[in-house]
């Protein structure tokens, strides 16, 4: 472990393949005849604890060599490992089509998809860290009194005796009494309590300070049951040890008192109390003892009562109610009762105003909070928002209610526990100053220094050292993946795929499994430029701790940070599927063939297109965005432009677009589905018709969804299909040779071509329909032939295949032009009838950019916001998306782009580059201009790379 991060960057090109570097040298991963997807009998050797990347032309067969086959085989290896009860289901998992695989270890797959199902698991929970957190604060967390602030603890017999030898060693002897209350019975009276002591031979007590021997004296007349002590042995203490008498009476003192006992020193009178119970000693207030069990929100015992451990409720949330905190109350600060219909509202308070002494013409943001008081909880005469909306909430059963609702109803939070999701007695344990929440509130980055610096006694560390170490190794990860700008208690829900890979990647360096394979997908998704180094250390230390690490990836960096490249192509789809190259990065170089070598070493690039003005061009702008982690930022987007926003990941991209400008112009044009991030004013909204988000989900929730319906080329087809000869013959329509509606449709499948069979503890498995044999249709409707191809065959053609056989009718001209759009966007390999469900993001999005410009006309102003979209995306493939970007902005559309690709961004004709750092460090804009502009700034990291690449001088 201690080599894991520190070990020194070896020269990729210089270590001979198969690694002699390695003490003993492990045999290589062998495949034999790999035809999975479009593999075309692919042969490869991969040496083991390699850092290895597959690269090559988006649909070349990447994924189909790297998860498809090694992982699923390494996969199928693991539940082969597993008991006989696991092993019966294994003849029927999917066997990858492969001839021979030999030398693969159980494979780890980290993907970008969020795999926490559970809503309320976060940054914390996902990494182990707040499992560790939880056990370390029950381990050293101490409890605070909530009302005088003083530490909680319980006394036991050593506790006490540790005391005796600490006066002790100052003093020399000690002479003392050890004491205990009078056991509190409620019902019995002093006399009876007396007698009952005589009974059991304890005959002397203390009254207040003054000792009484029962068996001579009576009680005095004025003692009430609280003053007196029992006194249960009078001793003497020498320093070095106790003997056993002290202890004995000791927990004598403790049983008989009911837990409390008192030491009186003979000498001074001075006296110490002691409390076996977890008790603050000055309130008497008894606390739960920590246990890991109370820190956790998962758990019904630690969750808060109220929100189930959710730390949010939904509710009215006042920065929706009041989106312009400059307006006044007469000018319609209350947006609700800003409508003809609740305008008397709004009269009934400006009414009761002036006897209030509430002042309708400043600002809102100036009331007093006596002021606001009144508006939200009414007065008399005025009934205030809160009722206003139950009464609203009431007859919410009417449609316009409901949507009158929606447009002010947000998360706010849940005022039990204050957002802490914890039981408020979790919240009284501290280690040093904080308690758990305020911990997981900490950036990664700042509890990394936290505990970094956390001193701790030697008996803290006895119990705790290990668990310190596992949390700090973990957090010292995540800082390296470049997450340290996330705070822990981040819902693992919000992030995006390519922090959650980072986040699954430190994971796994942090359990510390060996000899395995990790399979990865494009980690650099996400990644600015700058932390694309710290990622590459992460792979490295990965495999330096032994493992194999296989990388799906198409960054010029990572490509050069591997110990052996496989470069797939030559094309996508049928076009690709065979290895074009593999080496060293210099054989790659080298390689006639190879279109990622010929990227790579300059052969070929993409072109800095000749810069267009954005002088002219009218501005939407988002003005004072507060979102997150924004400092009141102004996004001032230049209509009919390409525009890129750029910045360290965690800068505040994602929030400045999506939360703030999208969702703010959405409801702007009526769309109240989303809620706003905070901003002051949406200006020039007007300038464009619509507003489209392109981003990576998927096109269709079912496998029913393909390329072919979303684009609606299918109709088309389906038209040229009835109109067919033979269709009309038999009557068919355009109906019947859809696969959603009964019909021509093989109604055992019901269309879908497959039977899902349900597996009792692995995925369900799916078999082709054993009716139709996964063509999804009747056989009369198969027969229905178009050119001699029937419905089935053409949904099993590729984009490049439909258009050649389309355009050899004047009737299939239509199909072939909106066919054409999704060529245009690196699709031509997708098969029409591809599910939906078996697309990437990235191809998801390309059909959907694809879409759209098939639908959108000269002179349509639509805003379209891109994140990523080279997400998946060779350099070959990025001249293309590029291409389509262009058409759209050239028809009069805008364009708006999340970027890190440094070729799309010096394409772009106006850059805003958000930072300077992540988190709170960042969420200003940084500089504004264009990629020149931009690269002239010294302060922005994405200057840096931009000068690099377009030839500038320092
Ligand atoms: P890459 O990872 O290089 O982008 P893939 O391995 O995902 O490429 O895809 C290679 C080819 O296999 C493409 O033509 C793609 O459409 C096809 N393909 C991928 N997944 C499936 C699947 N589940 N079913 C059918 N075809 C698939
Ligand atoms: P980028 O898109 O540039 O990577 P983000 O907008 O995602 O940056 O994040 C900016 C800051 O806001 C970060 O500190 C991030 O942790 C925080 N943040 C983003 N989304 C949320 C959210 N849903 N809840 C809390 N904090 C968030
Ligand atoms: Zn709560
Ligand atoms: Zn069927």
């Amino acid at each position: 472990m201690k080599t894991l991060r520190k070990s020194p960057r070896k020269k990729s090109a210089a270590r001979p393949r198969g690694g002699s570097s390695a003490p003993r040298p492990k045999a290589p991963i062998v495949i034999r005849g790999a035809r999975v997807h479009n593999l075309r009998n692919v042969s490869l050797e991969l040496p083991r604890n390699r850092l290895i990347v597959f690269t090559g032309v988006s649909g070349s067969g990447k994924s189909s060599l790297a998860f498809d086959t090694i992982y699923a085989e390494g996969q199928r290896r693991f539940v082969e490992s597993l008991t006989a009860y696991a092993r019966q289901f294994l003849e029927r998992m999917d066997k990858p089509d492969v001839d021979f695989i030999q030398g693969i270890s159980p494979a780890i797959a980290i993907e970008q998809k969020a795999t926490a199902k559970n809503p309320r698991s976060t940054v914390g929970t996902s990494t182990e860290i707040y499992d560790y957190l939880r056990l370390l604060f029950a381990r050293i967390g101490r409890t605070v009194c909530p009302t005088c602030t003083r530490p909680v603890h319980r006394d036991t017999v050593a506790s006490v005796i540790e005391k005796l030898e600490e006066l002790a060693a100052k003093n020399g002897p000690v002479k003392f009494h050890i004491l205990c209350p009078l056991a509190p019975h409620p019902s019995a009276s002093l006399k009876q309590e007396i007698d009952y002591l005589k009974k059991k031979g304890f005959i002397r007590v203390m009254v207040g300070k003054e000792a009484v021997d029962l068996s001579t004296s009576p009680l005095p007349a004025r003692a009430r049951k609280s003053d007196v002590r029992i006194v249960i042995d009078r001793l003497v203490y020498r320093p070095g040890g106790a003997d056993t008498r002290t202890g004995d009476s000791v927990e004598t003192a403790f049983n008989q008192g009911d837990g409390y006992a008192s030491v009186v020193l003979h000498e001074t009178g001075e006296e110490f109390h002691f409390n076996r119970h977890f008790e603050c000693s000055t309130c008497r207030v008894r606390f739960e003892e920590p246990d890991p069990r109370l820190f956790s929100f998962n758990n019904p015992y630690g969750a808060c009562p109220e929100c189930q451990g959710f730390g949010k409720s939904v509710g009215i949330d006042m920065d929706l109610v009041v989106p312009d905190k400059e307006k006044s109350l007469r000018d319609g600060a209350i947006h609700p009762w800003t409508t003809p219909k609740w305008h008397d509202n709004l009269r009934g308070l400006l009414r009761i105003a002036y006897e209030q002494k509430i002042r309708i013409d400043v600002p809102w943001r100036e009331l007093t909070v006596r002021e606001t008081d009144i508006i939200i909880n009414g007065s008399k005469g005025f009934e205030g928002l809160n009722d206003f909306f139950k009464k609203v909430g009431r007859k919410a059963y009417k449609i316009y209610y409901r949507i009158f609702l929606s447009r002010y109803r947000g998360y706010t939070l849940c005022a039990a526990c204050a957002g802490t999701r914890l039981r408020p007695a979790a919240l009284n344990v501290r280690i040093r100053d904080r308690n758990i929440p305020e911990i997981v509130s900490l950036t990664i980055d700042e509890a990394h220094r936290f505990f970094g610096r956390l001193k701790l006694t030697a008996y803290e560390l006895s119990v705790a050292r290990r668990i310190l170490e596992e949390v700090n190794r973990r957090l010292e990860y995540l800082v390296d993946v470049g997450l340290g700008y996330l705070t822990l208690d981040r819902l693992a829900g919000t992030l995006s795929g390519g922090e959650t890979q980072r986040i699954n990647l430190a994971t796994a360096l942090g359990s510390s499994l060996v000899g395995s394979l990790y399979v990865l997908d494009e980690p650099s998704i996400g990644l600015h430029q700058r932390d694309t180094r710290k990622l590459i250390s992460i792979l490295e230390s990965l495999r330096d701790v032994g493992n194999t690490v296989i990388v799906v990836e198409h960054d010029a960096e990572i490509i050069a940070a591997a110990d052996h490249v496989v470069d797939l192509g030559p094309g996508a789809g049928e076009q690709g599927g065979a290895i074009v190259a593999a080496g060293s990065v210099r054989d790659i170089g080298l390689a006639a063939d190879s279109l990622t070598g010929k990227y790579l070493s300059g052969a070929l690039s993409i072109a800095v297109p000749r810069r267009r003005t954005v002088s002219g061009a009218k501005r939407i702008v988002l003005a004072g965005a507060r979102e997150n982690n924004l400092k009141s930022v102004d996004l001032s987007v230049p209509v009919g432009r390409f525009t890129a926003v750029t910045g360290v990941s965690g800068s505040g991209k994602s929030t400045l677009v999506h939360d703030c400008f999208y969702a703010a112009l959405r409801r702007e044009k009526g769309d109240y589905s989303l809620q706003a991030g905070k901003y002051r004013e949406l200006t020039g909204a007007e300038l464009v018709d619509a507003v489209e988000l392109v981003d990576q989900a998927p096109i269709g929730r079912t496998p029913r969804s393909n390329p072919a319906t979303y684009t609606k080329v299918f109709d088309l087809v389906r038209e040229l299909f009835a109109s067919t000869q033979a269709a009309r013959v038999r009557g068919f329509t355009p109906g019947s040779f859809s696969f959603n509606i009964p019909g021509g449709r093989c109604e055992t499948c019901e269309g879908s071509g497959i039977q899902t069979i349900e597996m009792q503890f692995l995925a369900d498995i799916e078999l082709p329909c054993e009716s139709c044999k996964g063509k999804r249709f009747r056989s009369e409707v198969l027969d229905a032939h178009y050119h001699g191809k029937s419905i089935d065959d053409v949904l099993g053609m590729t984009v490049t295949q439909a258009m050649a056989f389309f355009s050899a009718t004047p009737q299939g001209k239509k199909i072939v032009s909106r066919l054409r759009v999704l060529s245009d966007v690196g699709m031509g390999y997708v098969r029409l009838g591809q599910s939906s469900t078996t697309l990437s993001g990235g191809e998801a999005q390309r059909i959907k950019l694809a879409s759209h410009l098939a639908n959108t006309r000269p002179g349509s102003r639509t805003l379209f916001i891109f994140d990523e979209p080279t997400t998946g995306l060779h350099f070959h493939d990025i001249a293309k998306l590029l291409a389509a970007l262009n058409a759209l902005v050239e028809r009069g559309n805008t364009v708006l782009v999340i970027e890190h690709h440094p070729d799309v961004i010096k394409c772009a004709d106006w850059v805003i580059d958000l930072g300077p750092e992540a988190g709170q460090k960042g969420g200003r804009v940084v500089a504004e201009g264009t990629p020149e502009e931009i690269a002239a700034v010294g302060a922005s990291h994405t200057g840096k790379f931009l000068k690099a690449l377009l030839g500038m001088r320092e």
